[in-house]
């Protein structure tokens, strides 16, 4: 098989250069915003880039280059899996970071595709394409991560309305957010997984407050988020009442290949470069770093294709999400460990990207599942090892001891 472009790729990659080159800001430039999730920002700054972040979002949207494979009546263009995949490869060489809208565009539409209504997806999806709409996944929580179905924040009908009462955490870009995508327990008479429903709901709600957690990095763009009687309309409801886990799996892999997917977290030949400045590009051990790394991020182009064919097929992402989301956490950890071999006490200097790759690199391993709950998903779903034993089989939720 060639991996090659094909003529007609060719001249898409050409085109999509060509409109980046004249409409995005360079990497360094006054105008970039790819340092969106670097260290000790001021929350004003942060502000800023979220500011730029969303205006490059309507100019891609204004210029026919945002969603490219959504369909035609969303605003996108049906663009072939590979088309998708060389415009990102294309927009990863500028100043650009897609972090704040992934909720937005990785887990909120490919759920409304999915699971909503025609008047869901109406209201929703074009804006989210134009950038209107900055999306934050409130999921987790102190004593539901992995055990995701075991949460404890709870949503009960009153008339047209769901009254929220909670606290979820780790919530990426909560503080930024206009909408949030919520799973909440709505019955407890039934096994933990049954009784859950997924909710859109407004970051401006009376009620709801996210606080920004400070992380090792610096950074703050995680929270942790309560909610005191908030109340959301029944009609944003996503997938129907009581099926939140099943609506939530959706989210889920497309939020795995879409980790799994940022490769461009680690741009190899800087890795080169940094070998060949410190004089070091000749050394068997840096060497076969350097190309232990070349093939981990060709072996994850191509896994990267397959998880964009069978989206562009409109098949489910499967378990071939598990084994990107893990092969990237190895890629990111490895490559920062070779850099900071390569910069020696340099490495502790704190304004140097690397370093920020490297005390950052647990939260491209742990977001999204950590690697030990991949390797369950591949055990279970790929190698059809037994399932893990499970004590809370059957049982209602309220009879858990949680
Ligand atoms: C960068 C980043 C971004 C995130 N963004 C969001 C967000 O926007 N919204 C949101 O809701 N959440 C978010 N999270 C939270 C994330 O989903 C959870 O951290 C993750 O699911 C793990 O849950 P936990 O932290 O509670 O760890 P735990 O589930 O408590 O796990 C602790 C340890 O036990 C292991 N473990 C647990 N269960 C098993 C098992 N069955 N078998 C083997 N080992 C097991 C885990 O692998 C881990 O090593 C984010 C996290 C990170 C790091």
């Amino acid at each position: 098989m060639d991996f090659g472009d094909t003529p007609a790729e060719a001249a898409f990659r050409a085109e999509a250069r060509a409109w980046l080159e004249a409409n995005a800001p360079a990497k360094g430039s006054p105008e970039a915003f790819d340092h969106m999730s670097s260290p000790g920002k001021s929350s004003e700054l942060e502000r800023a880039l979220a500011d730029r972040a969303r205006a490059w979002q309507a100019k891609l949207a204004a210029g026919g280059w945002a969603c490219l494979d959504w369909p035609p009546e969303y605003g996108g263009r049906n663009a072939s899996t590979v088309e998708s995949i060389i415009f990102e490869e294309e927009q990863s060489r500028f100043g650009i970071s897609r972090s704040i809208f992934m909720a937005a565009l990785d887990m909120a539409a490919p759920t409304l595709m999915a699971w909503g209504t025609d008047e869901q997806k109406k209201r929703f999806l074009n804006p989210i394409r134009q950038g209107e709409i900055v999306f934050a996944q409130l999921f987790s929580e102190p004593n539901a991560g992995s055990d995701l179905a075991g949460l404890q924040t709870r949503a009960v009908r009153d008339g047209d309305v769901f009254v929220v009462n909670g606290q979820k955490v780790w919530n990426s870009y909560a503080h930024l957010a206009d909408w949030g995508i919520l799973l909440a327990r709505t019955n407890s008479d039934v096994p933990k997984h049954q009784g859950l429903t997924y909710f859109f709901v407004e970051m401006d709600s009376e009620g709801l407050d996210p606080r920004p957690l400070r992380q090792m990095t610096g950074g703050a763009e995680f929270n942790e988020t309560f909610f005191d009687n908030v109340r959301i309309p029944a009609e944003n409801v996503i997938g129907g009442v009581n099926n939140g886990w099943a609506v939530a799996q959706t989210t889920l892999n497309s939020e795995r290949a879409a980790v799994g997917a940022q490769t461009s977290v680690v741009d190899v030949p800087t890795l080169v470069d940094l070998a060949q400045k410190k004089g070091q590009a000749g050394d068997p051990a840096v060497r076969q770093a350097l190309a232990e790394a070349w093939i981990r991020s060709e072996v994850l182009r191509y896994l990267g294709m397959r998880v964009y064919t069978a989206l562009s097929q409109g098949t489910e992402i499967g378990p071939e999400a598990s084994i990107m989301k893990l092969l990237t956490g190895d890629h990111i950890r490895n490559t920062s460990q070779t850099a900071m071999e390569l910069l020696g006490p340099e490495g502790m200097l704190n304004d140097d990207v690397w370093v920020t790759r490297m005390v950052s690199h647990f939260a491209h391993t742990i977001g999204g599942g950590t690697p030990e709950i991949q390797r369950n998903v591949i055990g279970e779903r790929i190698l059809g090892l037994p399932r893990e034993p499970r004590a809370d089989k059957g049982i209602p939720f309220r009879d858990l001891k949680v």
